[in-house]
């Protein structure tokens, strides 16, 4: 799964269809994450010190993952994540529609590099 933290991802099914938001958090072990503004719900608490006042809160719930898809800012769509290395041998994520690179998410290896 390539989509990380503080990406912007747009949901592509369910309810939220169309939402664009930022990734707050992932859990790849569930293969979910957490997106700005998506998937809302209110949450009723009771007064407590933390919240004299008691009320809803509104909080996002964990989606699937495969819902959402990266949001490329140079196409302006959604669009795939590949993997690839870069010339001195990094690992970088990309666009696969307009090959625009997303950033590494590997150092430089020379075993990789390209001769
Ligand atoms: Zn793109």
């Amino acid at each position: 799964m390539l989509i990380k933290t503080d990406d912007t991802v747009q949901v592509i099914t369910g309810a939220d269809r169309g939402v664009r938001g930022r990734v707050l958090k992932v859990d790849l072990e569930a293969g979910k994450a957490i997106v700005e503004g998506v998937a809302k719900v209110f949450k009723h608490v009771k007064r407590s010190q933390k919240h004299p006042q008691g009320g809803r809160l509104s909080r996002e719930m964990p989606v699937q993952m495969s819902n959402l898809q990266f949001y490329c800012e140079s196409c302006s769509k959604p669009t795939k994540l590949g993997a690839r290395f870069t010339d001195d041998g990094a690992k970088e994520r990309y666009c696969r529609k307009c090959g625009t690179t997303v950033g590494k998410i590997a150092p430089a290896k020379k075993a990789y590099a390209k001769k």
